[in-house]
Formats: structure tokens, sequence, C-alpha cells
């Protein structure tokens, strides 16, 4: 019996089987290496514009402490639950220790819905969470960040609330913040370059030339806008792109500086273009160089992987490609290249890693060095993977996760049963 359900965590649960498998974790191992350390539900009674109290249910799961402290975002969403934010948690884990990071994964959410609510109630939700986490986080403990639904304002609250219980500014409490407010350059930028970066990198051992080349983005969010931009700075042309209010697709290539002007001051991507309005559910399944799903899990199941036209996959989003999903695309013939979301979105906590150690050390660097290491620690981790997955001939993301599982491994079995 465990708390622990629903099809994300589910999913989690297959893929590290299927590493557990590789690696030949004795079956008495597993549940120690995957079920998580801590998990907190907590309540978040506010004060509606209305005069009204609504609840939300809020949720924070702390997957392992052997590393360091934990890391992870904080998403607010309508549809989350502990299920789903365990099986983020546990990504995050592999991620971290894929990477090279001193952290454990984390991850918090909370249920609600911001269509719904008004700035000032996301506002009083917002501290109303982290006034609930106090006891459960610290700079030593666990650091959030942004994820989906949250960003640098909701990060910047965050930090406040924890500050003003201290009596003492604690800006390494959480990564994601604005820089005005002891964030790093180069953190809102972050994990759609690294996306580009590895997209990049790929191009270049497919022999694909820039700028012959196509991409295709869904969701235009934190990571799915910056990783348009950054691609389409290197010379493709962005043919499509979809947010939870549509699609727009132009074959001449999409103008994307002037979308994320657009999204900036509208919220989404609504209103851009009458005439370049797609059907969103053939995003994905467009003829495409580059595929960046930037948005939900789960999109890219059995039957979107059988139609898949891309050349490369970007994992932008964290699970998006279901284990169904990934045993289509290893038997496929045409190849796709998979660079899975454990090291394709890894560049936003590589960036929220620098940005803690920046804040520890009230020592700032410039976003030319941010961003030269980011790509440093992308590029050694991709290195490691593409090595390991040709060693032992298995499909990207097996062997990105297994190089995570056997390194919190081997933590654990020198440490002992505790952390
Ligand atoms: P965000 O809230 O900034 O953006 C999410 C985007 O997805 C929005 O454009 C939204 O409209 C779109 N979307 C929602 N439902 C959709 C649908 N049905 N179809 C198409 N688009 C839809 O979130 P984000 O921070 O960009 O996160 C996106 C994904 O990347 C998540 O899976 C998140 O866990 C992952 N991720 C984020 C970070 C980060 O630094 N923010 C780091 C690593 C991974």
């Amino acid at each position: 019996m465990t708390v622990y359900s629903g099809p994300v965590f589910e999913m989690a649960r297959t893929q590290f089987n299927v590493i557990g498998d590789h690696l030949d974790i004795p079956l008495d191992e597993r549940d120690r290496l995957l079920l998580p350390k801590r998990a907190l539900t907590i309540s978040c009674p506010i004060h509606r514009d209305d005069g009204t109290v609504a609840v939300f249910e809020g949720y924070r799961v702390q997957h392992h402490l052997t590393l360091g402290p934990t890391k992870g975002g904080t998403r607010f969403s309508p549809t989350v639950d502990i299920g789903e934010i365990a099986a983020l948690a546990i990504w995050m884990s592999w991620k971290c220790a894929l990477v090279g990071l001193p952290y454990g994964g984390a991850k918090g959410g909370v249920n609600v819905d911001l269509s719904k609510i008004s700035k000032h109630e996301l506002e009083l939700v917002s501290r109303r969470y982290m006034q609930e986490m106090i006891p459960f986080v610290g700079p030593h403990i666990d650091v959030m960040a942004p994820d989906m639904g949250t960003n640098e304002q909701v990060m910047a609250w965050f930090m406040d609330t924890y500050s003003m219980y201290q009596g003492r500014t604690v800006t390494e409490i959480v990564t994601g913040k604005p820089v005005s407010s002891g964030g790093t350059l180069g953190r809102r930028e972050a994990t759609g370059r690294g996306v580009a970066h590895l997209a990049r990198r790929v191009m270049n051992e497919l022999r694909i030339d820039a700028n012959n080349a196509t991409a295709v983005v869904q969701g235009f969010g934190n990571v799915g806008s910056y990783a348009a931009l950054e691609l389409h700075r290197f010379g493709l042309k962005v043919i499509a792109v979809s947010d939870h209010t549509g699609a727009l697709h132009d074959p001449r290539g999409l103008d994307v500086p002037a979308l994320m002007r657009h999204a900036a001051s509208h919220g989404s991507i609504k209103g851009f273009s009458s005439e370049l309005q797609f059907d969103p559910a053939q995003v994905l399944t467009l003829k495409c160089d580059v595929l960046v799903p930037a948005a939900l899990e789960r999109v890219i199941d059995a039957k979107i992987a059988q139609h898949l036209r891309c050349r490369i996959l970007a994992e932008g989003a964290n699970g998006p490609t279901t284990p169904d999903a990934d045993l289509v695309l290893e038997k496929r013939k045409d190849e796709i290249f998979v660079i899975p979301d454990i090291l394709c979105n890894s560049g936003g906590v590589v960036v929220s890693y620098f940005e803690w150690v920046q804040d520890l050390q009230q020592l700032f660097w410039e976003e030319e060095e941010v961003t030269r290491r980011e790509y440093q620690i992308l590029d050694r981790a991709f290195e490691l993977m593409l090595a390991r997955a040709r060693a032992d001939r298995i499909a990207h993301r097996t062997a990105a996760m297994a190089i995570g599982v056997a390194k919190v491994r081997a933590a654990k079995n020198t440490r002992g049963l505790f952390p």
C-alpha cells in the first residue's frame, strides 16, 4: 500500500523498474530507492476577494536526502495530486544525480486553477503555501523553484514569507527569483536555452544544417518560449507553437521574438494572428527536424509516437513520453534521436544550483559565466549518456536514468538505511 498513485506515478515506477532490471537491482532494494523519504499535504485557506474563504490543497515531496538538500519546483495547477508530485520529485533525483548536483529531488504543488483566481488571491495562496512549508524546508533542507504555473513573482513571495518568519532575508531558500531579489542572471532563460543547446549538439551529430531546419514547440511558457527563441536565433524556422489557448502554424517560420512580446503582455499566444491558427491536436505530429514538447506530461503516447515526424525529440517538459511510447520509438526504423527529459531540461536545475551557490556566497556572476558553465555541465552529461547508450546498446532514456539511479544507489549503499 502506498499513498502514491495515478498515471504519472505509475509511469515513474515503470521507468524505474526498467532501470532496476538493467542494473540488476535486487527487488528488496527497489522500494528504498523509489519511494519518497517524506511527503507533506497541507491546506492553504485564504480570504477571497469577495470575502468568502477558500481552501486549496498543497503538497511537497522530498524524495531522498542522501546527497544533500532536496531541490525542486512548485507547480500550481488544477490537476496536481500527490502521485504526480512524487513522480516529479523522483525524476528530479535522477536528473540531479545525472548532471552531478549535490541534491536529492523534491517537488511541490498546489491544486489551484489560476484562471479562476485574481493576482491578489495568487499572492495569498503563494504566501500561505510557504508559511505552511516553513517547518519542512530550509536552505540546507529543501530548496524550491518555479515550475508550471509559478514564476519569479511567486518565488519572490515565497522568499519574502520565509524571510519574514526568520527575521532576516534568506534569499537562498528558493531559486528562480527575480534578479532584483537575489536571483541569478540567466535563470529565466536557463531551461529553454539548455534544451536548444542540446538540440543543436544533436543537429551537429546528425549533420542537420540549422539554417535549413525546422522546429515545433508545444507549450509557450518559460521553457517553451525560451527554447523557441534560442532555436530561432540558431537559424531554425519555428514553424508551429501551441499553448493551452491554441496553436499557430506558419511554414515560413513564426516571428518568435514578436510572439514572445505578445505572450508576455497577453499571458498566452491567443490573439497573435487569426490567419496562422492551427489545430493543437496536430502540432506534435507535424514534420520537423526538432520537436520540443514543453508543456504537460504524457502527451506522447504509443499512438502519437507512431506518427511523430521529427528527427530529434528534445524533451523540455518533464515526462512528456510514456513508457509505451518509448517502446514504439525504440522499434522505429527511422530512429528519432531522443534527448530525454532528465537531461534535456536539466539546464533549469543546473542554473538554480548556481543561484543557490551565489546566494550562499553573496558573490554574483556575469550572465556569460552562468551560461558557459551551464553548457559545460550539459555537454558532460550528454557525452556520458551517449557513451553509455552506445556501449550498452540501450535507449537514451535508459542510459540517462541508469547513470542517475546508479549514483543515488551507490551513495545510499555506502551511507546506510537512514538518508
Ligand atoms: P509554464 O507554466 O511557464 O508554461 C506552461 C506552458 O504550457 C504554457 O504556455 C501553457 O499554456 C502550456 N500548456 C498548458 N496546457 C497545454 C496544452 N494542453 N497544450 C499545449 N500547451 C499547454 O511552465 P514551464 O515552467 O514552462 O514548464 C513546462 C514544463 O517544463 C513542465 O513539464 C515543467 O515541469 C518542465 N520544466 C520546467 C522547468 C523550469 O525551469 N521552469 C525546468 C525543468 C522542467
